[in-house]
């Protein structure tokens, strides 16, 4: 991943004719902070937390709890940060954190332990105006509330603006829960509207909070686009009229799995299925590495959402543009999640609470000027979506 998410950015700083030293910039780190931490029973656990780049505002990024997680891995993801942020215009920088634990062999108390004790180990660093993480895969509100609670006694800092991603009642914002899967509907919208397309028929791959919420809002904004296949990880569901977004959300969060979803007209295929079903527009919601160059020849669509991050390798993503099919990138995609945490933050530091309404509009601006500016730049260089916006963002980042 960390060597993927480089190369992009050197073909791109390439096709900018930086210089060396502007390269270097981009790619290192400005802190990596590490160390172990100790619980009370003895185990110990290697945690991380990588500051990218600040050039436009406080490191951001999120903590992620995982076996399997290490530097690298953090390094990338923090990378790609600095690269979201400022593709979608935040005065945010980049940075992403990590502690290499299986939490399902922690109690709550453990967890509490381990996340007040994350923040001792970083909390010098870190702060309102220095860098503000947020959760990410096994972390939660819960989680970030802990680690508001730890930084606020060892700082005194009563904010809350120190972290984002905190429950509602402790500072979190409206919307947040909605915000990726809406910001990508938007962004989507954008796109769909510059090449005039009306009323497109679409599938998503992973039916869970993104796209969950994606297909909610895309129901909402763009009413005549018609959701026709959708997959969890057991099926794929196909009706050439349309499925039922509410029916199938009531499925889902009552704990039920596609193979087992029975109704006339609706059938079920296998999980896979998804890629090679024929529609307009392939939402990506799951996972990533799904399109590679082993598989690329199957997809049947002349547009792509990535809402996962990096669904589409980045020689699969070639080989789709060189045949036209436009893939809208990650970076702006998946960023409406990035937007409401900023919001957050901002809503913390002047010390307000702003209503849905007011969250959902924000989030729209970022969205639709960000997806407008590189569907601009991409007609004016000649380059793809995804290379329109890493350009636009290491421009911003480096400020040319
Ligand atoms: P989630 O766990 O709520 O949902 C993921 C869904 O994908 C689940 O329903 C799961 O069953 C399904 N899935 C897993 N393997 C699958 C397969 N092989 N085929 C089809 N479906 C499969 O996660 P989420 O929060 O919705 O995130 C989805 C993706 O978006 C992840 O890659 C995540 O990193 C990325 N993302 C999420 C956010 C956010 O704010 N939640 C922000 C940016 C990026």
């Amino acid at each position: 991943m960390l060597s993927s998410a480089e190369s992009l950015v050197k073909t791109v700083a390439k096709k900018l004719e930086l210089s060396d030293k502007e390269i270097k910039s981009l790619l290192s780190p400005h802190a990596i902070l590490e160390g172990n931490i100790k619980l009370d029973d003895g185990r110990q656990f290697k945690a991380f937390r990588v500051q990218h780049n600040n050039s436009l505002g406080p490191f951001k990024g999120g903590i992620r709890f995982h076996p399997e997680v290490n530097e690298d891995e953090v390094r990338a993801l923090a990378l790609l940060m600095s690269l979201k942020t400022a593709a979608i215009g935040l005065p945010l920088g980049g940075g992403k954190g990590g502690v290499v634990v299986d939490p399902k062999e922690l109690n709550d108390n453990q967890k509490e332990e381990l996340s007040r004790k994350y923040v001792q180990l970083i909390y010098e660093k870190i702060g309102p105006h220095k860098d503000v993480p947020a959760p990410d895969v096994n972390t939660n509100g819960q989680i970030i509330d802990w680690m508001v609670d730890e930084f606020q006694k060892l700082t005194g800092d009563q904010t809350k603006a120190s972290f984002t991603g905190k429950t509602i009642l402790n500072g979190g914002s409206e919307g947040r829960i909605e915000a990726t899967g809406r910001g990508g509907a938007i962004s989507l919208r954008e796109v769909l509207n510059h090449f005039s397309e009306n009323s497109p028929e679409y599938s998503i791959q992973g039916f869970g909070n993104v796209g969950i919420y994606f297909a909610a809002t895309m129901h909402e904004l763009l009413p005549q686009a018609k959701l026709v296949a959708v997959s969890d990880s057991s099926a794929t569901l196909v009706n050439k009229d349309g499925l039922d977004v509410e029916q199938l959300k009531k499925y889902k969060e009552a704990g039920g799995r596609f193979k087992d979803f029975e109704l006339d007209n609706v059938l079920v295929k296998g999980s896979e299925y998804i890629i090679s079903h024929k529609v307009d527009v392939l939402c990506f919601a799951a996972l990533g590495d799904v399109v590679t160059t082993d598989n690329f020849g199957s997809i049947n669509a002349r547009y792509i959402l990535e809402l996962a991050n990096g669904p589409v390798s980045d020689e699969a993503h070639d080989k789709l543009t060189d045949e036209n099919v436009i893939i809208i990138p990650d970076i702006i995609a998946n960023a409406g999640g990035v937007v409401v945490s900023y919001l957050e933050w901002k809503q913390n530091l002047e010390g307000e609470h702003w209503d849905l309404e007011k969250v959902r509009n924000d989030l729209e601006k970022y969205i639709v000027d960000a997806t407008q500016k590189m569907i601009k730049n991409s007609e004016q260089t000649n380059s793809s979506l995804k290379d329109s916006a890493t350009q636009l963002a290491i421009k911003r980042i480096l400020k040319v």
